[in-house]
């Protein structure tokens, strides 16, 4: 098995339970064309240290599978970790909920693997192609485990652009079941929703906001609702569950759109929704967002729920200059309550914090920090890395 090396620094780092080594950080020459998946650290003292999956595409090469004690790697030991994964996660289906994040990955065991489940299907998204070997092995443990129908499998961007033509898998293939449709509906918080599992964004849902939804839709009763960024709708079928007054949606993607009006039937298909209750527009956030202030609109409870506007560490300041930008518009057009998150991991929780409050500022308004908000159960963070969400709600006042 490829052994590597890294310093005494790193070797107590991931002692502790940081699980990732980067290329740079490995010392010794490891040989080229080795095509194993697998890989092993030593400390100092040559005692074993971490056996973990190896990429050598990746600049993240080593993913720590399991520290302090050799252990093979095996369905045995990939069922524990589910165990404890499932256990984690038991209340969410007696509140409702049977659209939720299952393997959080290194978070919960799996590095580099996240397994979204949506009632019968499950969705298996790979971050290195290291699992590869793994792969049918851990189908069959899934599928047995949630008797699932369908398991369909997403690739990130680099393990995509990592395969040869000629590879077995693909982004969207579907591993177990027919495939029917890539359409599969689910619950969450006793609502309806439908996701696509294929084409859709991240596996199809935004999993990870079910908790700020929820405490959205306790808050909307009678607001009228601006939901910027709004992709599938999630915020907004709640908003109108916890009855609002009114829903204006925006969405650059058409498709998002769409999909939006498709949980808003299925959710309530009795309702008619005239535009003075609901409404859609298409098109850029921040140039909608200029419109609605010069036509003097104005909103009890605004949504900021943007795509990650830091993709890597160079794009930070940027990043929160951007939320700077959006924060001042969204606060021009709000006369309540003002929530905004933020899914970028280069960006921490105090920094943009401070983007959102310094841009309502410049709208020239005051504002009251109501709460801050995180990760939902189903996404554990165990390290500072992986703890990408944060959000914040605020009151926003002339
Ligand atoms: N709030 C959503 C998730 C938002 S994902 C939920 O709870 O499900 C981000 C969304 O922003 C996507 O739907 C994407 O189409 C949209 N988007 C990206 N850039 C945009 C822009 N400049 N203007 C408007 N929408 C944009």
């Amino acid at each position: 098995m490829i052994k590597i090396e890294i310093s005494k620094t790193l070797q107590s780092k991931i002692r502790k339970g940081y699980p990732w080594v980067f290329r740079y950080q490995v010392q010794n020459r490891i040989p080229e064309g080795k095509p194993e998946n697998l890989a092993v650290i030593y400390d100092h003292n040559n005692r074993f240290l971490a056996l973990g999956l190896w990429d050598p595409d990746s600049d993240l090469c080593f993913r720590v599978l399991n520290l302090g004690k050799p252990r093979e790697i095996n369905t045995g030991f990939f069922m524990e970790r589910l165990q404890s994964a499932k256990i984690i996660r038991a209340e969410l289906e007696r509140q409702g909920t049977t659209g939720y994040r299952v393997i959080n990955g290194e978070n919960d065991g799996f590095p580099g693997l996240v397994l979204d489940r949506y009632e019968e299907t499950l969705v298996l998204k790979l971050y290195t192609s290291s699992w590869f070997a793994f792969l049918d092995e851990l189908c069959e443990l899934f599928q047995q485990e949630f008797k699932s129908q369908q398991v369909v499998l997403r690739l990130a961007r680099n393990v995509s652009k990592s395969l040869e033509a000629n590879s077995t898998y693909r982004d969207g293939q579907v591993l177990y079941g027919d495939g029917n449709s890539s359409w599969v509906q689910f619950r969450e918080n006793g609502l309806n929703f439908l996701a696509d599992v294929v084409e859709g964004q991240k596996t199809g849902f935004f999993l990870d906001q079910r908790d700020n939804r929820l405490k959205i839709q306790k808050m909307a009763k009678d607001q009228s609702v601006l939901n910027v960024f709004s992709y599938s709708g999630g915020f907004s079928i709640y908003a109108l569950a916890g009855g609002c007054r009114s829903v204006v949606e925006v969405d650059s993607n058409p498709f998002a759109l769409e999909a939006s009006l498709r949980n808003l039937k299925l959710n309530f298909p009795e309702k008619s929704f005239p535009a003075q209750k609901f409404t859609q527009k298409g098109g850029d956030a921040f140039q909608i967002l200029a419109e609605l202030k010069s036509e003097k609109r104005f909103f009890d409870l605004v949504i900021l729920d943007p795509p990650a506007f830091a993709k890597n560490k160079k794009h930070k300041a940027q990043a929160l200059e951007a939320y700077t930008r959006l924060a001042k518009a969204g606060a021009e057009v709000t006369s309540g309550m003002l929530f905004a998150a933020s899914c970028s991991r280069h960006v921490q929780a105090n920094e943009f914090y401070d983007a959102v409050c310094r841009g309502i500022s410049f709208a020239g308004k005051k504002y009251k920090e109501i709460a801050r908000t995180g990760h939902a159960l189903d996404h554990p963070a165990t390290f500072a890395e992986a703890s990408y969400l944060k959000s914040v709600y605020l009151r926003v006042g002339p």
